[in-house]
């Protein structure tokens, strides 16, 4: 027999041969195997000459470009603005254009706008205020939409358009070829909401001594994005799902009160007409400041200020290439401080403007968060390429290229709670943080929320455990356990369109984060991980990349085959359960074991021919070793092979083990993941193991490991740091009676 032959040769080979255990893990009945790593070519675009499949743009990569001259004022006394928007737009893709789609945001909130009549109404809170059954029942609704006065082409002939909604169509009388520049003007007005009242991501804030601040954002008519993936951008807006811009040169011209001060997106021109020469000096002196703030506007000048009111006008004038967008903020009552970060041997202003309600908190944090915030971001995504980054006080959380607008304010008497001051620093860091994502990396956030706010509260994480260490960032896979755990009909996978899904902040920012942050932490570790998505954020700085691009970038740069965790992760609402189902302990004989008889029959063997021959596994009853359980040295053709070996061969052999276990993990939850072990022994010493997620390749509901040591093993406990938010803890500890390990376990689920 060719099997005997074998046997002869060495006892090793035959039992890694001969008795070897094939997989003996159960699965249910019609399952198919490999589901969860099958490549996703059922769910990418397939790759092309303007999106590769290294998840590059490719060489055929075309965008659009739009330029705007803008000529825009803001009447305080009644809190309208007026627009006159120059446009020149730029059709550098190979495409004849019909017509140009334009978002006319501010419709959302206009008199006929059909975002309130979508949404759910009942009388769930059965009473009101005065105050607010006025509101909801005596007050007509608030008319915040475009007033559009004309759309001319540059000769100054009336143009052809169509409104619907939020969204404009002009007709172009012939189409525009590719190539061509097509230039264009609105003129418009709208009234101004007020944010804290009406609630929005623009608009004033009314503060008691009669001054208001404002911030204002998506305040003109914007064009739509115009790729090879969606054709024009023209979902509407309802409010919820933010926008698609294209990129461009903005010349802008604002007037308002001559006593304002103000922030916008891109390079003040004309600081002499605006500024004070005290506050030019201080500007000067801020830019060499690269640890503290300096004043351009103290608060004793602020609280002055707000005291009068200017009658005249001042015209303030930006410049910004290269951006997506625009939005300012403008006020008698802001204070102003700004210092410079070093981003690679490149100067650029941290800024902050805030009313004087937002002290001590504003003048303590606010610019050295934004400082903080372009460091960080450069490291792991690209040099922070504008001249700066401003944040503002606006009870909100809103961001645009170079300007946030982000919340934190006092009580009155100047006392705030650590929960303030936390949540003030993460939502700037947040916020100064889209600078990189969507700002500059430009993803379509109509269709995916998750591609900015995903992957910006995943940096933003990051960042922030940088500028405190003890920061409770709430973006941890920890954090997502309670909504992934939960009522699975009210979820949605990561991969829907934002103005459809259930929960949307769990769905949108934490979940993606956490991903992430598994990905780099757990699953790529952070060499890799950072490698990858710094390549990501390059290749698509400035341009427009879809979540093809950014999944292929990750394995196109890493060698990692992530298809599963995109797979698992962001198409379906599966979770993490994984948990240790049995664990046998096995001791050495040289009986034969029912198990080996059993065995050898198929080879047509009767064990009882080779006494002496084999040594045997045999599983412990109920963990219990025998008397007579042999030791490795018991064994004399054992000994006598070892004899036989070269001192080079034996010098290389480890000490023969003494405990000999096989664990079978189970996977009730539907996504696969690695298998984090803590092994804690008998001397109390703990060893780490970490297993692939291929490790369920085979089988996606049980996988078995074998353990073979010199110490006894006193306790396995699955995801020891809670890295893989594993839903369902309770069968995480084995022994499962073990209190010690349990309870120092559930100690860290609880913390
Ligand atoms: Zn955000």
């Amino acid at each position: 027999m060719r099997i005997l032959k074998y046997c002869f040769l060495s006892v090793i080979f035959i039992s890694t041969s001969l008795f070897a255990q094939e997989p003996t893990s159960t699965k249910p009945q019609g399952h198919t195997d490999q589901n969860k790593f099958r490549q996703m070519k059922d769910l990418l675009a397939t790759p092309n000459e303007t999106r590769t499949a290294s998840g590059a743009p490719g060489y055929k990569y075309t965008q659009q470009q739009v330029d705007y001259v803008m000529d825009i004022r803001l009447d305080e006394n009644t809190s309208q603005i007026f627009g006159d928007e120059k446009i020149t737009y730029h059709n550098n893709s190979k495409d004849h254009l019909q017509y140009l789609w334009i978002q006319l945001d501010q419709n959302m909130r206009a008199k006929d706008s059909k975002t309130p009549d979508v949404k759910e109404e009942s009388f769930k809170t059965p009473f009101n205020s005065a105050q607010s059954f006025t509101k909801n029942n005596l007050q007509e609704r608030f008319d915040g939409g475009f007033n559009i006065e004309h759309v001319k082409n540059d000769n100054g002939s009336d143009l052809s358009y169509t409104i619907n909604q939020t969204m404009m169509r002009i007709n172009l009388a012939k189409p525009l070829a590719p190539g061509d520049t097509f230039k264009f003007e609105i003129k418009w007005w709208y009234n101004v909401n007020n944010h804290v009242t009406q609630g929005g991501r623009s608009g004033y804030e009314a503060f008691p001594d009669g001054n208001n601040t404002y911030v204002i954002a998506q305040f003109f008519p914007r064009l739509c994005v115009y790729n090879n993936v969606e054709g024009w951008q023209n979902m509407q807006f309802w409010g919820r799902s933010e926008f698609a811009l294209e990129f461009g040169n903005y010349d802008v011209k604002l007037t308002v009160p001559a006593d304002h001060k103000m922030e916008a997106t891109g390079e003040l021109q004309n600081p002499k007409d605006v500024l004070t020469k005290e506050q030019i000096k201080r500007f000067e002196l801020a830019k060499k400041s690269f640890k503290d703030p300096v004043f351009i506007v103290t608060q004793e000048e602020a609280e002055a200020a707000e005291k009068q009111r200017s009658t005249k006008l001042k015209t303030w004038h930006f410049k910004a290439d290269k951006v997506r967008d625009f939005a300012f903020a403008t006020s008698r009552k802001f204070l102003w401080d700004a210092m410079a970060v070093d981003i690679n041997g490149r100067s650029v202003m941290a800024i902050s403007l805030y009313s004087k309600e937002g002290n001590p908190l504003w003048e303590e944090h606010s610019t050295r968060v934004v400082a903080n915030t372009l460091e960080e971001y450069s490291k792991l995504a690209f040099d922070y390429p504008y001249s700066k980054a401003v944040s503002v006080h606006a009870e909100m959380g809103m961001e645009y290229p170079m300007i946030c607008f982000n919340y934190g304010r006092p009580n009155e008497d100047g006392t705030y709670s650590e929960r303030l001051k936390r949540g003030m620093i993460g939502v700037i860091t947040h916020e100064v943080g889209h600078n990189f994502f969507p700002m500059i990396v430009n993803s379509d956030e109509r269709q995916w929320t998750w591609m900015d706010e995903g992957l910006n509260s995943f940096v933003e994480t990051l960042a922030e455990l940088d500028y405190d260490p003890n920061y409770i960032t709430g973006n941890l896979p920890k954090d997502i356990v309670p909504y992934m755990g939960g009522d699975q009909s009210n979820i949605s996978p990561i991969m829907s369109q934002g103005d459809y899904v259930h929960q949307f902040g769990p769905n949108a920012y934490t979940k993606p984060a956490a991903g992430l942050y598994m990905l780099r932490q757990t699953i790529m570790g952070p060499e890799l991980f950072d490698y990858a998505f710094r390549t990501y954020s390059q290749r698509w700085m400035f341009k427009h990349p879809t979540p093809a691009d950014f999944f292929r970038s990750m394995e196109d740069a890493s060698a990692m085959d992530l298809d599963w965790f995109w797979r698992g992760w962001f198409y379906t609402t599966d979770y993490t359960d994984i948990g240790v189902k049995d664990v046998k302990q096995y001791y050495l004989t040289d009986k034969p074991t029912e198990s080996a008889k059993e065995r050898a029959k198929r080879f047509k063997m009767d064990l009882a021919d080779y006494p002496g021959r084999f040594i045997y596994y045999a599983e412990a009853v109920d963990g219990v070793i025998p008397q007579d359980a042999k030791s490795a040295s018991d064994f004399a053709e054992l000994n006598t092979y070892l004899e036989s070996l070269s001192p080079e061969e034996k010098a290389k052999l480890k000490e023969a083990p003494k405990h000999f276990y096989e664990v079978t993990f189970e996977k009730p939850g539907g996504l696969v993941m690695p298998i984090i072990l803590e092994i804690t022994y008998e001397d109390g010493t703990v060893e780490r193991k970490k297993y692939p997620a291929e490790i369920w390749r085979y089988n996606e509901f049980e996988v078995k490991k074998v353990f073979k040591t010199n110490k006894a093993i006193t306790s396995f406990v699955i995801d020891p740091d809670l890295e893989t938010a594993d839903v369902d803890t309770s069968n995480n500890v084995w022994p499962k009676d073990d209190a010690t390990a349990f309870s120092k376990f559930k100690e860290k689920v609880k913390g």
